[in-house]
């Protein structure tokens, strides 16, 4: 039986352990995928700690999963041995349930996450149902189309379907591993792009990214600079910081969105007293002429294309 190197959490809150362990065989409607590269993902840590419900150990993490068809298993007609692929946060869904049903497969009540439901990249082999694969273009080194399969795809939906248009203001809050791309997408979007980081260790780096604009929050008053700008169209929040979301929202234009793709388990404190005028729409529980949409967790959508949905 051959075997590979794998890197597995044995036991919820446990550590990396790297171990030896059988080539995984696909099955019925898998293909088995040669990894290239995989990213970190800061949703790795809930398999590392054990915080996502059901997940079964030893589990090998890793969700930004790139690497070539090896094997293809039975009743796998659409992909072929030999071809790039990747997977990422959604690893399959049912076609069955009410939402696939929908063409929803985003939020398919049977989902499969990477690395969590079933073992994902952090490993020489590793096994994906057809449904959650995407084709990788030649272009695209492994190491540069890996990230993407997450933390790409989360930001550039993000923008893309967030109703900007090119030369509205849209401001990138937090430049870690979710801004720094969102920064690029944006800037290439034709936005006028706005970066958003506390103090001036960014500044540089966001520049070099695309940004026309820094704003240091720790300085300033980030709602009144946005404004000067014209109001922001969007602001994409990527730091998990409730606080500095809220402090935001005073800064969205009229009708400006503010898109949380960063989880934060702290409530989001937004006055509904606005400071621009009011428009009679209410979204969530802003009475504001803001609309705050609140990323799904799983917003990977393939075939249909990755997609957002307001909560
Ligand atoms: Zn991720
Ligand atoms: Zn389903």
């Amino acid at each position: 039986m051959p075997f590979m190197k794998a890197v597995q959490i044995s036991s919820p809150g446990g550590d990396f352990d790297l171990v030896e362990r059988e080539i995984p065989e696909p099955e019925e409607g898998q293909v088995r995928i040669k990894v290239e590269a995989c990213g970190v993902c800061h949703s790795d840590a809930y398999t590392k700690e054990g915080t996502l419900p059901g997940i079964k150990y030893p589990r090998v993490p890793g969700h930004e999963v790139a690497g070539f068809i090896d094997k293809v298993g039975e009743r796998v007609t659409a992909w072929k041995i030999g071809q790039r692929v990747g997977v990422g946060w959604h690893g399959g869904h049912c076609f069955q349930c009410e939402p696939c049903r929908r063409g929803d497969f985003t939020t398919c009540k049977n989902r499969k996450i990477a690395g969590a439901s079933y073992d994902g990249g952090y490993a020489e082999y590793m096994v994906a149902p057809q449904e959650a694969l995407v084709s990788i273009p030649e272009e695209l080194t492994a190491t540069e189309a890996a990230p993407l399969l997450c933390a790409g795809i989360t930001t550039f939906n993000a923008l893309r379907n967030s109703g900007a248009r090119a030369g509205d203001v849209v401001a990138v809050q937090g430049i870690g591993g979710l801004g720094h791309l969102a920064i690029q997408f944006a800037n290439k979007l034709g936005f006028k792009t706005v970066a958003l980081s506390r103090g001036k260790d960014k500044e540089v780096l966001a520049r070099q990214l695309g940004a026309h604009v820094y704003i240091d929050t720790a300085t300033v008053n980030v709602a009144e600079e946005l404004t000067r700008l014209g109001g922001a169209r969007v602001v994409l929040g990527t730091a998990p910081n409730a606080k500095v979301m809220a402090d935001v929202v005073d800064g969205l234009a009229i009708d400006g969105k503010l898109l949380l793709v960063a989880g934060s388990s702290e409530s989001l404190g937004v006055s509904s007293m606005p400071r621009s005028p009011i428009r009679d729409t209410c979204h969530l529980s802003s009475t504001t002429t803001k609309r705050i949409f609140s990323r799904n967790v799983s917003n990977v959508n393939p075939g249909l294309g990755q997609r957002f949905v307001p909560q």
